[in-house]
């Protein structure tokens, strides 16, 4: 999109009054922002980027804080926040428009990033400064910053000799290439199986509205019957729930062997996880480490693999038991009432479907009729300002769309910060939930601002007057992101690099979101959030048991499942040797089997081909970091225990003591010191990994 009055690049940016997005004085203006805006906008920051790099980097004189990186910070968060507003309408506001404006500067906007992080006299410059006198003189969060920035640009081949460089970077473009092509044979290979079925009896068991989409699937291609695909919308509701045990079977095993040697030759992807990993050896020692999985945990909170390994180890084996216990449960239900005398990991899915709808069901809709919007946003804010003792009041700001809401918090009738709050679904806007930063809090020479926040969910609206009415798992959605939300807007950190969620260790920053779920699992909090839509009634007693039970159902299996795909993928980057090239995939596959001996209750057969489908560490960002997940969910467990405690005979745990101190020591803090820390002061200890197993209902009894 072209705006006719500022055709190309102006040379120097317009006033703010001539393009709103340029406009940083005050809040977003969503009421004036249109497409045209964005190319004129975002050009003039790069440009204006850009410039002052030059600048910089050419200055001779050394380096200081408030000559080089205040002003790099500034310039930073300008475009940082211009295009925060384009990706946000893109997400929320994708008619054809927006898309174009967004997508026709996306390639820019990522090189010009790309552009920097590997820029030499910059990394020179923040090299200067940390050696230099100054350094000293400089506060601990300011140092800590500086450090992060000498290690990211390490961790992209900056220190390397120059002759190595080359290779580095060809080291780069192959393993982003390889990711690629990971995904792309998943998906072929994901597509290329389909089941066909001509008789409505083989369809027994399965849900109406699975049967309705594999009609249409068919019918797509002008055939009569019914399609299952590979895809999950389709595969699950067939091993959950059809009757016949060979279809199961031949599913499972198409799903099994996905792009593996198995099926087609050009979809394999047992080859290029050998490279992969061999590219990713590579780079290690490049950088001077033993090994990837050190490598991947430079930035996280974790030390090293032997600490994440510890953990792991724990874990599983206290799950473990646990997990042994449920599997002896699915069999002999299994047996008894399914006539199932081996229980095949086809019949799994299966049985344990069976299993929980004898035991533990109970209606979403039901549950839903008792968590009316309204009810449920007054329970969230009731357990906020409990919590943290601040106010949150409705606010007026320009909006995307009529149906935004916008909300100030305060502390003592000083204003922290706002956020917008989007929940309902609509066809413009992208699915899922998220929170996003839209300013982040700073204080320095160049002036100040509040925190502000989107928070955007995807929830059905009110319909016909009534108020739209939640499932549980939404609830648990609003209070995940809005403790991602918290953590951003209660920071009391006044540096951009470090506030809110910037800079917190990747493997720490679900804490304070997971943290908010638990209260969704409490007895007394569901009771003030909670009334029927027609009754007012709150949760029932009997209705609130059978929901902790099925929360809990087959948590052992489901822990040490993850346990397994966490530990295969530590140790395969710590421990396999990929130094004398592609690593042969029977390796890979032994690998599996000696962590599965360890771990799993349940071991699926040798054609099995896992890894060929891993996706999330061989064409995501979760090499060496998938126990992540745990940690943090260890990490917020073992934090919410300590409201636990406090609230121990005193009949509620919404603590405001426990609460400012939760505060005091990790929302404030951000990404300003490490998270250990930060959990220690909290927590007075280590983090333990005991409260998130007796939240998963594994305690041993004493
Ligand atoms: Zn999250």
């Amino acid at each position: 999109m072209h705006d006719s009055a500022t055709p190309h690049l102006p040379s120097s940016p317009p006033p703010a009054s001539a393009n709103p997005l340029l406009d940083f004085s005050s809040l977003p203006r969503f009421g004036d922002i249109r497409p045209m805006h964005v190319e004129p906008a975002i050009r003039s920051l790069i440009d204006e980027n850009r410039r002052l790099i030059e600048r910089l980097t050419a200055d001779p004189a050394p380096p200081s804080w408030d000559g080089f990186v205040g002003p790099m910070d500034e310039a930073g968060e300008r475009l940082s926040r211009a295009w925060g507003v384009v990706g946000h309408l893109h997400s929320v506001l994708d008619v054809p428009e927006w898309r174009e404006a967004y997508n026709a500067m996306l390639p820019e906007v990522s090189r010009f990033y790309a552009e920097v992080g590997q820029n030499l006299a910059l990394f020179r410059k923040y090299k200067a400064l940390h050696d230099g006198p100054a350094f000293a003189t400089l506060s601990p969060v300011r140092q800590r910053i500086l450090e992060h920035a000498l290690r990211d640009f390490r961790l992209s081949g900056a220190e390397l000799p120059d002759a190595q460089k080359p290779r580095f970077q060809a080291i780069q473009e192959e393993q982003s290439q390889l990711a690629a092509k990971f995904s792309e044979n998943l998906l072929d290979a994901t597509n290329a199986h389909a089941e066909w079925i001509e008789d409505e009896t083989g369809l027994a068991g399965i849900p109406e509205d699975a049967r309705e989409a594999a009609r249409a699937a068919a019918e797509a291609e002008g055939r009569p019957g019914w399609k299952f695909t590979l895809q999950m919308p389709a595969y699950l509701p067939v091993m959950q729930y059809a009757d016949d045990r060979a279809l199961r079977a031949r599913m499972y095993r198409a799903y099994a062997t996905r792009a593996s040697e198995l099926g087609k030759p050009e979809l394999d992807n047992g080859p290029l996880i050998g490279r992969i990993l061999a590219l990713r050896d590579e780079e290690a020692h490049m950088l001077g480490y033993r090994n990837f999985a050190e490598v991947s945990l430079v930035p996280k909170m974790a030390d090293s693999p032997a600490q994440v390994l510890a953990f792991l180890h724990e874990l599983a084996a206290r799950a473990k038991p646990f997990a042994e216990q449920d599997l002896e449960e699915l069999k002999a239900f299994a047996r008894a009432e399914l006539g199932l005398d081996t229980l095949e990991p086809w019949d799994l899915a299966y049985a344990s479907e069976k299993l929980r709808e004898k035991r533990y069901a109970y209606s979403d809709q039901e549950v839903k009729q008792y968590f009316p919007e309204p009810k449920v946003l007054d329970g969230l804010f009731g357990v906020i300002r409990a919590l943290y003792r601040v106010d949150i009041l409705p606010d007026e700001a320009p909006k995307w769309d009529p149906d935004v809401r916008f909300f100030r918090i305060e502390k003592d009738a000083a204003l922290v910060g706002h956020f917008y709050l989007d929940l309902h679904a609509r066809s413009t806007k992208r699915g899922g939930a998220w929170m996003d930063s839209a300013r982040s809090r700073h204080r320095d020479v160049w002036g100040s601002d509040t925190p502000l926040a989107y928070l955007v969910c995807n929830f059905p609206g009110p319909v016909n007057g009534r108020p739209a009415t939640f499932t549980h798992d939404d609830v648990l959605t609003l209070f995940h992101e809005c403790g991602h939300g918290l953590h951003h807007l209660l920071t009391q950190v006044d540096e951009l690099a470090v506030s809110g969620i910037h800079g917190v260790e990747w493997d720490a920053v679900e804490l304070p979101s997971q943290f908010m779920e638990n209260f969704c699992w409490e007895w007394d909090v569901l009771q003030g959030m909670t009334a029927h839509v027609d009754s007012g009634e709150p949760l029932p007693r009997a209705l609130y048991d059978k929901m902790i039970a099925a929360k809990n159902f087959q948590s052992g299996m489901q822990t040490v499942r993850q346990l397994e795909f966490s530990l295969f993928d530590l140790r395969l980057h710590a421990e396999v040797d990929a130094s004398s090239g592609p690593v042969p995939i029977e390796r890979v596959m032994a690998l599996l089997d000696e962590v599965r001996g360890e771990v799993a209750v349940l071991i699926p057969p040798p054609w099995h081909r896992f890894p060929h489908s891993f996706s999330h560490i061989f064409a995501g960002g979760y090499a060496a970091g998938y126990y992540s997940y745990k940690w943090a969910e260890v990490l917020s467990a073992d934090a919410f225990e300590a409201f636990e405690e406090a609230g121990a005979g005193k009949g509620s745990l919404l603590d405001a003591e426990t609460g400012a101190r939760f505060w005091r020591e990790i929302l404030a803090v951000g990404g300003s010191r490490p998270a250990l820390e930060s959990f220690k002061a909290f927590r007075g200890r280590e983090p333990r990994v005991d409260a998130l197993l007796r939240h998963n209902g594994m305690v041993t009894p004493a």
